[in-house]
């Protein structure tokens, strides 16, 4: 019937495959799983309804870009970092209030997420620190919508140096061990929120990697 029709619709690659540089949207991600997937790794097929999750995030984000611009204070739109960065990505838009300039970040969240909501969460901030030294701007808005309510809430972000030093320390790193072939030992998860592995499409090729410094090619 239509349900499996669709469902093989959204069976679709999600960005996989062999790169030498990481996005700014994955930076607080597992950095053994960055590892796999820089790789090439064998991954799990992403299930259609995550799929079709991630386009309705995608789909709010387009809403809301739209919306800013009807406002007049959009100045730039999905506005790309130069591909010879460490970092690569596309910061949803750049916004003038009152003469100063702001990266916008549009994000979106369940109803639960949204009411536990206190903060940023330290994915998103880390992502705009990236697009605001980039971009050599020093403030950002990193703007929520609730996927159940359409309730918005929005955050103020100051440009910080030292996270970004420190997320190119970090992934410099990372990128000698991709390019020696040197798999990362496996993450203390004392400081996650969630059990992330739950839902990583790289379990296999983490199980077969063991804990250990063994090469892995891909
Ligand atoms: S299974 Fe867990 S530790 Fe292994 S790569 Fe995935 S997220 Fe990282």
């Amino acid at each position: 019937m239509l349900k499996e029709r669709i469902d093989e619709f959204y069976r679709k690659e999600d960005g996989g495959g062999k790169r030498d540089y990481f996005y700014a949207s994955e930076v607080t991600d597992c950095k053994r799983k960055i590892y796999f997937k820089m790789k090439g790794a064998e991954k799990e097929e992403l299930d259609p309804q995550t799929s079709r999750k991630f386009e309705r995030g995608n789909q709010i984000h387009q809403k809301l870009i739209s919306a800013l611009y009807s406002t007049g204070v959009v100045t730039a739109s999905e506005v790309e970092m130069p591909n010879q960065s460490l970092f690569h990505g596309r910061a949803d838009a750049v916004v003038s209030l009152n003469g100063e300039n702001y990266v916008v970040e549009v994000k979106s969240a369940s109803p639960y997420a949204f009411k536990k909501l206190d903060g940023p969460k330290k994915s998103w901030v880390s992502q705009l620190q990236i697009y605001l030294n980039h971009f050599d701007i020093e403030k950002g808005i990193i703007l929520v919508e609730c996927k159940g309510t359409q309730k918005l809430e929005e955050f103020c972000i100051e440009r910080d140096e030292k996270v970004f030093e420190e997320l190119e320390r970090e992934f410099g790193e990372l990128l000698e061990m991709v390019r020696e072939d040197v798999v990362p030992k496996k993450p203390d998860k004392s400081n996650w929120k969630f059990d992330k592995c739950r839902y990583c499409l790289y379990e296999k090729a983490c199980r077969q990697a063991k804990n250990s410094l063994k090469g892995f090619t891909g």
